[in-house]
């Protein structure tokens, strides 16, 4: 199977040419045609699949004919994150190269003003984040009535970070006449359920198996002592023995230790960057760069902040934190080993994380070796002598390429390092997922353990709360929901929304 044989338009198929891609992956084999027939699409596939291009392809090819009008966007691409939709921004850029489309991106963090003036030129392509469209919308900027398709994508992430009313509500807002494409890595019961109701018989297609890991990544498992100066010695040590390490992301279970692990790591003579979802947008575009082209080798991540980022090689992931929920350990390890490259994935595990562990493999359906012995090498934890963190080390760590994972003094990391601590941010009305009511409860990974199937054996050994509702942020207001990769502005008062009970018509009844 070819491109050619796809039916996408001449200019499409020279970018793609010009993209260097000899024949589509499978999800573009089996969706493109579909998409181009004008049918719903339910895409079961995970980012590293190609499936950005197997809706950006057919868009671009159905877009060449029509224009765009005032404020009236022609398609809309809904993301999680702000990354992913930069990304998507980035795959019409490279794609459309032959075409003169108006795509805009709408995320928040950014001006409205910018923003603004896109959308008043007439936009074929919208690309938003849930809560910032909102924005747009509620200040009477946006009309959704023109919108010819619609793509849902990252839908099951969607749902982690508590954007679904949002997304619920846009889609009310968009032509019951539209076509609808909807992606999920994974098809829990809710993300079933929204499908249902978004999509109108729609092509199914699934090309992988959300709990299929690449055979090409080593996965190993190290046991660890608990305490955190325990875990980040054992951490360093894990990075300086890996001969083969060209660059690697570190993923952390919650925000502040993301912060924290990339100042000791850091402090140890790592040149290493943060990247979570409490960073500002300039901060986390400048960790991402500096990683991306290599100038900074090792990333300290949090799943929100990390997931569907597309860094073609990284040879090693290490979970400092075993990943509350299993799905989250396929996505993070699926960082490396892409492409039919070889990567290694080491996981920290504590006596408290045996569960977690057991649930993974149950999804993965395969045991993860052990590296070093498994937890009952520990000594026992009330035996664990109270040990001090080591000093910064003065030494240079080199990965196999001779590359320096040193960190360069005064240069950009040092200060995106200060600029990446945990801030307080000021009561938005978007508020985010890693936020909470005080630090101790400020977790992002640390997610309901409700995924029923899959967390079956964890419950085994310890009951954890069914869940039999929506969770939690589902039934909150959209304007008190946890996502944060979508803060607009911080509104003064009700900002311009005004409630519904204000603009009932009054009724006064004249005394008799
Ligand atoms: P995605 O799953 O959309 O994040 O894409 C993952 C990576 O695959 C991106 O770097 C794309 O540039 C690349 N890619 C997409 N389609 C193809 C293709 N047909 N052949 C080779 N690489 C591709």
């Amino acid at each position: 199977m070819s491109f050619a044989d796809l039916g996408l338009s001449d200019k499409v198929l020279q970018a793609v040419t010009a993209a260097g891609y000899s024949e589509p992956t499978p999800i573009q084999a089996q969706a493109i045609p579909h998409v181009l027939a004008r049918r719903d699409v339910l895409g079961i596939a995970q980012t590293g699949t190609g499936k950005t291009a197997a809706f950006t392809l057919p868009m671009l090819t159905l877009l060449e004919n029509g224009r765009a009008r005032a404020r009236m966007p022609r398609t809309l691409i809904l993301e999680p994150t702000r990354e992913l939709a930069a990304q998507v921004v980035e795959n019409f850029d490279r794609y459309g190269v032959n075409h003169k489309l108006n795509v805009a991106l709408i995320i928040g963090g950014v001006s409205f003003a910018e923003q603004d003036a896109k959308l008043m030129r007439g936009t074929d392509v919208l690309i938003a984040t849930p809560g910032r469209l909102l924005d747009h919308f509620e200040r009477g900027k946006l009309l959704l009535t023109g919108v010819e398709l619609l793509v849902i994508d990252e839908a099951d992430r969607m749902l982690d970070m508590g954007f679904i009313p949002d997304i619920e509500r846009i889609v009310k807002m968009v032509p019951f006449t539209r076509q609808t494409l909807f992606f999920s890595a994974t098809m829990p019961p809710e993300i079933e359920r929204l499908a249902d109701m978004f999509l109108h018989t729609p092509q199914r297609i699934e090309v992988a198996r959300p709990s299929s890991t690449a055979s090409t990544i080593e996965q190993k498992l190290v046991a660890s002592g608990s305490e955190g100066h325990e875990k980040r010695e054992l951490l360093r040590r894990l990075i300086r023995g890996e001969a083969d390490l060209n660059n690697g992301i570190i993923f952390c279970n919650r925000k502040r230790d993301v912060a924290l692990l990339q100042k000791s790591l850091a402090s140890h003579g790592f040149n290493v960057a943060a990247l979570h979802g409490d960073m500002d947008q300039r901060a986390r575009t400048l960790a991402l760069d500096g990683f991306r082209s290599g100038e900074v080798p090792l990333l300290v991540a949090s799943d929100v902040a990390a997931r569907g980022l597309d860094i073609p090689a990284v040879s090693h992931v290490f979970n400092f934190d075993v990943p509350h929920h299993p799905e989250d350990y396929v996505h993070r390890i699926g960082r490396t080993g892409r492409a039919g490259r070889a990567g290694h994935a080491f996981t920290l595990v504590t006596r408290s994380d045996e569960r977690f562990v057991t649930a993974i493999e149950s999804l993965i359906g395969q045991p993860i070796p052990w590296a070093e012995g498994d937890l009952g090498v520990l000594p026992e934890p009330s035996a664990a002598p109270a040990e001090r963190e080591d000093a910064p080390t003065r030494t240079r760590h080199r990965g196999k390429s001779g590359q320096t994972l040193r960190r360069r003094s005064g240069g950009e990391t040092g200060r995106d390092a200060a600029r990446s601590e945990p801030r307080a941010r000021k009561g938005g009305r978007r508020d985010s997922p890693e936020r909470g009511p005080s630090p101790a409860v400020e977790t992002e990974a640390v997610q309901p353990p409700a995924r029923a199937k899959d967390t079956a054996p964890a419950r085994a050994k310890e009951p954890a709360p069914q869940r039999m509702e929506p969770r939690r942020e589902e039934r909150r207001p959209a304007s008190r929901r946890r996502g944060d990769e979508d803060d607009g502005e911080t509104p003064i008062g009700l900002g311009s929304h005004v409630p519904a009970f204000l603009l009932r018509p009054a009724v006064i009844k004249s005394p008799k």
